[in-house]
């Protein structure tokens, strides 16, 4: 997939400002951004349903058109809504999604049926979907879209609301699409899943770029930050800011209730020094570790806002 200088405006709001991404045959790409990003305008884009002011779109090195029925084909899609037929059973749902691309009769049941057990609706294809859970909806919406076995799968947050059960299935099915073979560009709010799904990441806020790469290389760009995490056994009135007016490098202090939790600059902070300050002030230490940098704090350090603001 290769986007290039895409401009989308809805009216006077620019929801994407010249924006290029470039995902890489059989890589999950994740697309990180806060609400109102710009991540399903982008999508849409990709996928021709929405015509782009300026810039391009290629898709399997071709150029995407909304007439390229052929491109399309190739490219299975999971809306953020659940976009299924009210009308028809679970069956009758991912038969008819699959009979939009594939004609032979035989194959096309195979794949209904691998379909369906790969969601684990077995037990649920006579059913109408308004009958199914939220979590089985979700997988309903999954089927309909993997169904035909497509080379890209584009999926636009579909874990929001469902029971962590249906979560962890529907992350394993999609890594297990990949392991066989599929390219798939994942969007989230939520930090965790992408930081286990994917390869490489976009970082995306007000329509424009913030950071891309793989989660090492944007971790990287906030600078040799890591989380120091100290246990006390009382903090003092004023304590977080002696922390940090403490010259050892301390940038952020977090207090979770009896734990600080100090992002530190390593090329200064000293653990010794930490511990002199901690002892001077005659206080004892429960408990102190430290953590890697997160993709969450990335995010916020790159942003200034968290996913969920
Ligand atoms: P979310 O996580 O909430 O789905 P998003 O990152 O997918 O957000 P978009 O839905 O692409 O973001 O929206 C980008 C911007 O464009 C937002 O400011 C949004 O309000 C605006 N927008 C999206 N669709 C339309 C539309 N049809 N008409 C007008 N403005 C729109």
């Amino acid at each position: 997939v290769d986007v290039k200088n895409v401009t989308k405006k809805y009216g006077d709001i620019v929801a994407l400002d010249g924006f290029n991404m470039e995902v890489q045959k059989g890589e999950i790409y994740g697309l990180l951004g806060p609400n109102g990003s710009g991540k399903t305008t982008t999508l849409n884009c990709i996928l021709a349903l929405l015509k782009c002011d300026e810039g391009k779109i290629k898709l399997f090195d071709e150029e995407m058109t909304p007439a390229r029925y052929d491109l399309k084909a190739r490219v299975g899609y999971v809306p953020q809504d659940i976009s299924v037929f009210k009308d028809l059973r679970v069956y009758e749902n991912i038969d008819f999604f699959c009979g939009l691309y594939i004609k032979d009769k035989m194959l096309r049941k195979k794949y209904v049926e691998e379909a369906i057990e790969f969601v684990g609706l077995q037990d649920f294809r006579k059913m109408y979907p308004k009958k199914l859970s939220g979590g089985l909806r979700r997988r309903l919406n999954l089927a309909c879209g993997i169904v035909h076995k497509p080379e890209l799968l584009i999926f636009d947050e579909p874990t929001v609301a469902v029971d962590p059960q249906s979560r962890n299935s529907i992350l394993e099915g999609i890594r297990k699409l990949n392991e066989d073979g599929a390219t798939v560009i994942y969007t989230s709010h939520y930090m965790e899943e992408i930081e286990a799904l994917c390869d490489r990441v976009f970082i995306l806020d007000l329509g424009e770029e913030v950071a891309y790469g793989t989660k090492e290389e944007v971790k990287k760009l906030v600078g040799h930050t890591q989380t120091v995490v100290l246990t006390l056994d009382r903090i003092p009135n004023g304590f977080e800011e002696a922390l940090k007016a403490s010259e050892n490098g301390v940038q952020h202090v977090l207090l979770k209730e009896e734990t600080l939790e100090l992002t530190v600059d390593q090329t200064i902070f000293s653990m010794m020094k930490l511990i002199g300050f901690v002892e001077q002030e005659q206080l004892v230490i429960k408990s102190l570790s430290i953590k890697e940098t997160t993709l969450e704090e990335a995010f916020l350090q790159l942003t200034g806002k968290t996913l969920r603001d």
